[in-house]
């Protein structure tokens, strides 16, 4: 506690010592900010009023619950009191100093510039260099021939310095500076491509960062999980001398680079006229080599399964074919980023694909036309005495109780000639057999077949239900010849 405190004043006391310091610069023209810190100072008083209201109550709840805490919450709040002046200097001192300090370094604080690493002398704002440089560049081409173009973002670097009576550059000093630049001679290095200087850096090591920079490009992850990692074409970074102006900056040289190169080609065709064929081509290309994995999909496949088991021209999907996935493993040689050759080391198998499996029906189909025999359409109860007069009137088929959705045959070969909704017999199915014959079958509660279709005997063409004038599931089974109904127990 007693370390602590000591701490506190001994900060305090710098903070004295500054103000004072910040006092003979400040003197009375500073009355706005001695202003704004006594205003913080309440503020900081009435912080302290509200902790000793918190602290007043907390202790009349902790009195009450007769707790050990109290005494401790107690003599915080007693020394709170006691060092609450101390505690209100402390933060005038505090914040007066902080503004003497931020003063004296935006006044003190200046910008020294440089030109691509070469420091030219330092002005008091960065404004004073950047207003001036295309005033400068314009001047230093005209005067030199060369292409200048000092750009602000790239050639220019500044580095705040704390001075007290150094020279500061007025805006026309840097110009002329800027303007005397293009005189002087440095050593610079060559940035060379297959022989060719393409630029000029300050030094070998921007010369390497430029390459290390591309080659970046094309790497993902670790450059070290590789098996190569190179440039395709020969870079040699070798001392040269050069005005000063002509020195690339970094970003400068990858701007050249980036650009590319147009090479020009002369071909001939076959009628012996020559074109000349121009191509941007990449300055640098990047290779790499290593190994890489891909998911790719294994398509399905796709068979057809004979079965006996259906008939001809029947043929269904038994099983859904689904693609599969594979991870590949490949050795994989790129130039700048696109695949050139690829050679597949391994691959497993994530996902399976699954076949699809096509059923198509072999067995001869039954024919379709009447054979004259009739089989009995429903496998359930026949009502034997059904056919004849009932309740007054022609009952002109026969019921066989069966339970809904029970399969309905047809009892021979024919076609269908009524499938659909008949009146009292509900969803009904009339099959023609040639001959005058024809077959009814009433009440079902659905139909498999459509008008015109062959169908054979044994045929499901329907479902046993109790549409139309019905009162239960049942079949009511006709069989007509030339339109006259006669028992069809009699034909079975
Ligand atoms: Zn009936």
């Amino acid at each position: 506690m007693a370390k602590r405190q000591a701490l506190i004043e001994k900060l305090w006391l710098i903070g004295a010592i500054l103000v004072d310091l910040a006092d003979d610069i400040l003197d009375e023209t500073f009355e706005i900010l001695k202003v704004g810190a006594e205003w913080l100072v309440d503020l900081a008083g009435s912080l302290v009023t509200v902790v000793d209201w918190i602290l007043d109550h907390i202790s009349w709840g902790i009195t009450y619950f007769g707790l050990l805490f109290l005494r401790r919450v107690h003599n915080t709040r007693m020394s709170l009191i006691k060092y609450r002046r101390q505690i209100q200097n402390g933060a005038f001192y505090f914040i007066v100093s902080g503004l003497a300090i931020a003063f004296l370094f935006s006044h003190y604080i200046n910008y020294a510039y440089s030109y691509n690493g070469r420091t030219m002398g330092i002005v008091r704002e960065q404004k004073d260099v950047l207003e001036v440089l295309d005033l400068a560049s314009e001047e230093l081409t005209q005067e030199y021939g060369l292409k200048v173009a000092i750009d602000g973002d790239s050639d220019i670097t500044f580095k705040p310095v704390l001075s007290f009576k150094k020279e500061i550059d007025k805006p026309d000093n840097v110009l002329k500076k800027f303007t005397y630049m293009g005189d002087i001679q440095t050593k610079a290095y060559g940035f060379y491509v297959n022989g060719i200087r393409i630029g000029t850096v300050q030094s070998e090591e921007i010369g390497n960062s430029v390459v290390q920079t591309i080659i970046n490009r094309y790497i993902k992850g670790n450059a070290g999980d590789y098996d190569y990692v190179g440039i395709n074409e020969k870079v040699r970074i070798s001392e040269v001398d050069v005005p000063l102006t002509q020195i690339n900056s970094k970003d400068a040289l990858l701007k050249i680079i980036d650009q590319g190169a147009i090479n020009e080609y002369r071909t001939t065709d076959e009628n012996g006229n020559e074109t000349v064929v121009k191509e941007e081509v990449p300055i640098l290309t990047v290779k790499t080599v290593g190994e890489e994995t891909f998911t790719e999909t294994i398509k399905y496949e796709t068979k057809t399964v004979e079965s006996d088991s259906y008939y001809e021209g029947d043929e269904f999907v038994q099983t859904a074919g689904s693609d599969g996935k594979r991870a590949v493993t490949a050795r994989v040689t790129r130039v700048n980023g696109e695949i050139v050759t690829r050679e597949d080391l391994r691959n497993e198998v994530i996902i399976q694909p699954v076949t699809k499996v096509i059923i198509k029906g072999t067995k001869e189909r039954p024919p379709t036309v009447g054979s004259g025999t009739f089989i009995l359409p429903v496998n359930g109860g026949v009502d034997t005495s059904s056919f004849g007069w009932r309740w007054g009137r022609m009952h002109e088929g026969i019921d066989i109780g069966a339970s809904t959705g029970t399969p309905i045959m047809a009892s021979d070969g024919g076609t269908v000639i009524t499938a659909g909704w008949n009146g009292g017999y509900g969803l009904c199915v009339d099959i023609d057999h040639g001959g005058g014959y024809m077959t009814r079958y009433g009440h079902c509660s659905s139909i498999y077949v459509s008008v015109g279709e062959q169908v054979f005997q044994g045929q499901t063409i329907a479902a046993v239900g109790s549409t139309g004038w019905s009162t239960g599931p049942h079949c009511h089974f006709e069989i007509r010849i030339d339109g006259v109904a006669y028992n069809p127990l009699d034909f079975l």
